[in-house]
């Protein structure tokens, strides 16, 4: 898929609408369409990355970023102490189903691992 055809680009530019809860140089965090726990937010970089197996040295600081983002939105919203997962899936069987180099942050029920 081409950056100008990834759904989550078209999101980062204001293309496509999304419930944001937080914008900043390198992220932005929204609902997911499909909610799969009572708080179920993507957490994606600004610029395209396809994926994890795609990222390289020089997206260690967006990387980063992308994690410490999710925690301080877990902290934000109450949500910490209880716990919560964060999980970035990739390709085929991660189940990546969108290109754009997303985590996903889950809370409201507890999870089992492993996933399945
Ligand atoms: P993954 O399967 O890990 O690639 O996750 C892709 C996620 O993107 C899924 O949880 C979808 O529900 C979510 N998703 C797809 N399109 C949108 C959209 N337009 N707005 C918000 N979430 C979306
Ligand atoms: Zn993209």
């Amino acid at each position: 898929m081409s950056e100008s055809d990834c759904i989550f680009c078209k999101i980062a530019a204001g293309e496509i609408p999304a419930e944001k809860i937080h914008e900043d140089d390198i992220c932005i965090a929204f609902n997911d369409l499909s909610p799969q726990a009572p708080t179920h937010i993507l957490i994606i970089p600004a610029e395209h990355i396809d994926s994890l197996d795609k990222s390289k040295s020089v997206h260690k600081n967006t990387l980063g970023h992308l994690l410490l983002t999710a925690a301080d939105i877990a902290r934000e919203k109450g949500f910490a102490d209880d716990g919560y997962r964060v999980v970035i899936n990739t390709n085929s069987d991660g189940g990546q189903t969108v290109f754009h180099l997303h985590v996903h942050l889950l809370a409201g029920r507890p999870f089992v691992f492993p996933p399945g």
